[in-house]
C-alpha cells in the first residue's frame, strides 16, 4: 500500500540514470539477493552522498541492519570538483565517527575569517581565541569528505552498500517498506524490506515528493558560481566573504594553496560571468576580492548553480525520515547546509541508537518525531540566518547600508558580539550529538 494514494514509482526503471557497473570500488551485489534473507533490512538510506553515507557510518555499531543505496558509481560520486565549509562541530562529528584521522591532513584549518562590505574600508577579523579554540572551521574536498565515509564503510560489517542501484519505487505499509531497487545486472528491480526508510536524496528528494510532503522556501534572484583559483599571495589559512550589493563572495583557502570561490550575484550576471573569456573574468574576480590574492589563475571549470531556501514541511512520514538537502536546502552564504546535514545524520543515528536499546519500534511515529523535534527547529535558524545575512547584505539601499555598517562595526568591537556570531557559525550553539559531545 503506497502512502496518501502517491504513486508507488519515484522513477521509471526503463529511463533510470545510467548505472556504472565498472567501478572497481562497489561493493558487488549479491547474485541470491533476490532469495536473500538479507534483504530485509532494519533501515534503508537511499542516497550514498556525504549525508547519507555519515548516517550509516554513525550507525556502523548500532547492531541495526543497515543497507546504503546509492545510483552513481563510487568514483563518480567522489569526482565532484567542489569544496566546503567544514563546521567545527561537524569536524567533531567527525571525529567521534572515526574518519576525522583520515580527513584532518587534507583540510584547510582556518586561522582567521575576514568579513567586509564591498568598498567599506572596515574589515572585520574573527581568530580562533575569540572563540577560545584552536580554530574557526575547517575547508574540506567533497572528495576527501566521501572518500574518508565510503572507506570507512568498506570495513562496516553490518552496513550492506549496493551502489550503484537506484531507488526506482517505494511502497509503505504499516510496519515498513518495500523498496524496489535497480541495479545494472539485472533487467527487473530487486525488491528490499524495511522497517524505516531514510531520504537522503538530494534537493530534489523523489522519496519527499512521493511521500506527499510539501516544502516552504524560494528561489533567490541570485545564482552562484563556483570555481577553483591559485592566487599569486599566499591564503595564509584565511577565509573570506566579502559582500557587494550583488551578492556576497566568499574565498576558502584550500590545502593545496589553491582556494575555491563562491560567488553569488543575480542570475544574468552569473550567466555573462561564467561565459566571460577567462582573463576577464579573473580581472573582475581580482577586482572582487580588492586584491587580497593578488594575480589569480583559474584552475578549474566555472560552475553554475541557482540559489534556494527549501525547509519541508514535515521531516517524517509514517516509516520515512527526511535528512540533508532532502530536508532543507539553504543559501550558501556562510558555507551551513552540508553541516545542517551532517547535524542530522548524527541526530537521527542517536535517536535510532537510544530507541532500537530501549526495545522500540525505529520506524514508529514516536521516534521519528524525536528527530523532527530535534532538528527542525535548528534548521530553521540557519536558514533564517543566511537569508538575513543576504537580504541585509545584498542591496545598496542607504538606510540598510548604514545599519549593516554599524553591525559591522559593532561586531568588530564587541568581544560578545564576536563569539555569539561564531558560536552560530561553527555549529557549537545548538544541541550537540553525543557523538560530538565524545571529543569537545
Ligand atoms: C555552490 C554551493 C556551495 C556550497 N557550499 C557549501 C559549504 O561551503 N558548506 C556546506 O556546509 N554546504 C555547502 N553547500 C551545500 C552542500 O553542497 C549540500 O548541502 C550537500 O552537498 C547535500 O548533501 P546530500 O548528501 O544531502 O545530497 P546530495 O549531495 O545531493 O546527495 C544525494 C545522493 O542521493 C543519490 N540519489 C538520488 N536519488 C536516488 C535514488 N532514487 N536512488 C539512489 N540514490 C539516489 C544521488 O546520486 C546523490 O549521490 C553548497 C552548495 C552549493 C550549491
Amino acid at each position: 500500500m503506497s502512502r496518501l494514494d502517491a504513486p508507488a514509482v519515484l522513477v521509471d526503471a526503463a529511463k533510470t540514470q545510467k548505472l556504472h557497473s565498472q567501478d572497481d570500488r562497489s561493493q558487488p551485489i549479491p547474485a541470491s539477493l533476490e532469495t536473500s534473507p538479507q534483504l530485509q533490512y532494519d533501515l534503508a538510506i537511499v542516497g550514498g552522498g556525504i549525508i547519507g553515507n555519515t548516517l550509516a557510518v554513525a550507525l556502523q555499531n548500532s547492531g541495526l541492519r543497515v543497507v546504503s543505496i546509492e545510483a552513481q558509481g563510487q568514483s563518480i560520486s567522489v569526482a565532484k570538483s567542489r569544496a566546503y565549509v567544514l563546521s567545527m562541530l561537524s569536524g567533531q562529528i567527525f571525529e567521534g565517527l572515526g574518519i576525522w584521522q583520515a580527513v584532518l591532513p587534507q583540510v584547510t584549518q582556518f586561522s582567521q575569517i575576514q568579513i567586509s562590505d564591498a568598498d567599506y574600508a572596515g574589515v572585520v577579523k574573527m581568530y580562533p581565541q575569540d572563540l577560545g579554540t584552536a580554530t574557526l572551521g575547517y575547508a574540506a574536498s567533497h572528495e576527501v569528505l566521501l572518500n574518508a565515509l565510503q572507506t570507512k564503510l568498506q570495513t562496516a560489517p553490518s552496513i550492506t552498500v549496493m551502489c550503484p542501484a537506484q531507488v526506482v519505487a517505494v511502497e509503505y505499509s504499516s510496519t515498513g517498506a518495500e523498496i524496489s531497487v535497480q541495479t545494472p545486472d539485472r533487467e527487473v528491480p530487486t525488491k528490499i524490506r524495511a522497517s524505516l526508510v531514510i531520504a537522503a536524496d538530494g534537493a530534489k528528494s523523489a522519496l519527499r515528493e512521493q511521500a506527499g510532503i510539501a516544502t516552504t522556501g524560494w528561489n533567490y534572484w541570485q545564482s552562484c558560481i563556483t570555481a577553483t583559483i591559485t592566487p599569486e599571495k599566499s591564503h595564509q589559512n584565511i577565509a573570506y566573504e566579502r559582500f557587494w550589493y550583488a551578492g556576497p563572495i566568499g574565498v576558502l583557502p584550500l590545502a593545496d594553496g589553491r582556494c575555491q570561490v563562491v560567488w553569488t550575484v543575480p542570475h544574468q550576471q552569473a550567466e555573462e560571468l561564467r561565459d566571460l573569456p577567462e582573463r576577464e573574468f579573473l580581472k573582475e574576480l581580482e577586482h572582487c576580492t580588492g586584491g587580497l590574492l593578488g594575480k589569480l589563475e583559474l584552475d578549474s571549470q566555472r560552475w553554475l548553480f541557482p540559489v534556494k531556501l527549501m525547509q519541508s514541511q514535515q521531516y517524517t512520514a509514517a516509516r520515512l525520515a527526511l535528512i540533508g538537502d532532502a530536508a532543507h536546502c539553504c543559501h550558501p552564504v556562510a558555507g551551513q547546509g552540508m553541516n545542517l546535514g551532517i547535524r542530522d545524520a548524527a541526530a537521527l543515528a542517536e535517536i535510532l541508537v537510544a530507541a532500537h536499546h530501549a526495545g522500540e519500534d525505529i520506524g514508529s511515529d514516536t521516534v521519528l518525531k524525536r528527530y523532527a523535534n530535534w532538528r527542525k527547529p535548528e534548521n530553521w535558524v540557519i536558514l533564517a540566518f543566511t537569508d538575513f545575512l543576504d537580504r541585509m547584505f545584498s542591496t545598496s539601499i542607504l538606510p540598510i547600508v548604514i545599519i549593516r555598517r554599524i553591525g559591522l562595526f559593532l561586531l568588530d568591537r564587541i568581544p560578545g558580539f564576536k563569539y555569539l556570531a561564531l558560536r552560530l557559525m561553527t555549529g557549537l550553539a545548538g544541541k550537540m550529538p553525543q557523538v560530538a559531545k565524545i571529543v569537545s
